[in-house]
């Protein structure tokens, strides 16, 4: 059996142009996909080995879990879900309920990666477009801070390089590839700018790209830190200026050094400069499948994208206070549910010595850190193949994910709706 336009939700390009070939409910082959979406295919296919739901170790019933889960969240005064970033948005809306019902906190997997972002985005707002304009239109290509080639391997042939477009026809020949990186990567090859600048001194550029597309004075002696010539910044300036459709994709290489959010915001205000002259976007180059998702649902929700906080009874965001590091390192939570994520392999060892020492309940498609070191751990069906549900691409764009294999594991949307459930029949 074959299914046409699957979607891979491996990362944020969420390419819809899959063919998979199914057979005795495996995937085979998944025609289109990148080394990496292949490899997830093949990971999340397997057949399924362990029980469905845990407590203690042991294997039981999922409704026994989901009491054990409720129990434990419900008794618990500071209470956070954090993850959320590889489920559908059907989950993610049953989360962000759980978290009010509970008044706790609840984050995700954005705060310890494209965080700065969506606090940029709240302060200066996004001038952002589609990938699908990126592919019609955009004649300028600036990745900065990203390695599309390894992080993303489909971004440049499917939208924003090579791809043939109504105003692209000719595509990479119709187009200007820009890199700004601290060093050379796999994706250098595919510019025909590359421009290396010293580590943490991106907000310095960005000022002074500023000041040059706004024609002002930039004395040489100001970038003698960063790397770079001002002949080459008033070079970059003048093509940002003058292209017809620009794009600039803002890699972790801006949110996660030094200036962070300040980075961010420095990237969207040259972007409005920017249209003082022509038209020009910025997408934050977003990595797991549905991180974007999460962070929409949360905003449609709460009015903020990450590290919200529900204790008072109405949503309050604060980034280093609500936000899951924060929050464990401070030893304030006494009880975690992970959803879709492994925070017992990725967080800083701080944070997970306090996973260690409270209720842990997990939710994900496979065993893990977080699975193994869980009080309360339950197995999801992978959203995308043995699920179906809501995602969104890095540019907002949401898709429909369908199911292609048949699964004896509830969905995220199931186990967290059936959680939400208890959990509001606990506290009434
Ligand atoms: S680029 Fe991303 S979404 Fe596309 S096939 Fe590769 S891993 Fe999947």
């Amino acid at each position: 059996m074959q299914i046409e336009a699957a979607i891979c939700a491996f990362c944020g390009c969420l390419c819809d142009d899959i063919v998979l070939t199914i057979e005795s409910d495996r995937i085979v082959q998944a025609k289109n996909a990148c080394a990496l979406g292949k490899a997830w295919y093949t990971a999340h296919s397997r057949p399924p080995d362990l029980p469905a739901a845990r407590v203690d170790g042991k294997s039981v019933e999922v409704e026994e879990a989901i009491e054990a889960a409720a129990i434990l969240l419900t008794k618990a005064r500071y209470p956070i879900l954090y993850g959320l970033s590889s489920t559908s948005c059907e989950a993610q809306r049953h989360a962000v309920a759980l978290a009010e019902a509970l008044g706790g906190c609840i984050d995700c997997c954005t705060s310890v990666c494209h965080g700065p972002s969506g606090m940029a985005v709240q302060g200066f707002g996004e001038p952002t477009c589609t990938l699908g304009e990126v592919k019609n239109r955009a004649d300028l290509v600036i990745y900065w801070g990203s390695n599309p080639a390894e992080s993303h391997p489909r971004h440049m042939s499917r939208y924003a390089v090579t791809s043939k477009g109504r105003l692209t026809p000719n595509g990479r020949k119709n187009r200007t590839v820009v890199l700004v990186d601290v060093r050379s990567t796999p994706s250098s090859r595919f510019a025909d700018l590359l421009l290396t600048v010293r580590p943490g001194i991106d907000f310095e550029i960005l000022w002074a790209l500023r000041a040059l597309v706004l024609g002002r004075k930039v004395e040489p002696a100001g970038l003698a830190e960063t790397g770079i010539t001002l002949a080459q910044l008033t070079h970059l300036a003048e093509l940002m200026k003058n292209c017809r459709y620009g794009v600039l994709f803002a890699g972790q290489g801006l949110t996660q050094s030094a200036g962070n959010q300040m980075n961010l915001s420095a990237a969207i205000l040259l972007v409005r400069d920017l249209n003082q002259f022509t038209k020009f976007a910025i997408i934050p180059m977003r990595g797991h499948g549905n991180v974007t998702g999460v962070d929409q649902v949360l905003t449609w929700q709460t009015g903020y994208p990450f590290g919200v906080n529900f204790s008072r009874g109405y949503p309050r965001f604060n980034p280093g206070e609500f936000t899951m590091v924060d929050v464990l390192r401070r030893k304030e939570a006494d009880a975690v549910l992970s959803v879709a994520s492994d925070p017992a392999a990725s967080l800083p060892a701080e944070a997970v010595q306090r996973l260690t020492e409270v209720p842990l309940i997990a939710i994900d498609t496979h065993e893990s850190e977080t699975t193994r070191l869980a009080r309360v751990s339950f197995m999801a069906s992978t959203v995308g193949i043995r699920a179906s549900g809501t995602a969104y691409r890095m540019d907002n764009v949401p898709l429909f994910l369908k199911q292609a294999l048949t699964s004896i594991y509830p969905s995220d949307e199931e186990i967290l709706g059936r959680l939400l459930e208890r959990v509001r029949e606990l506290k009434a």
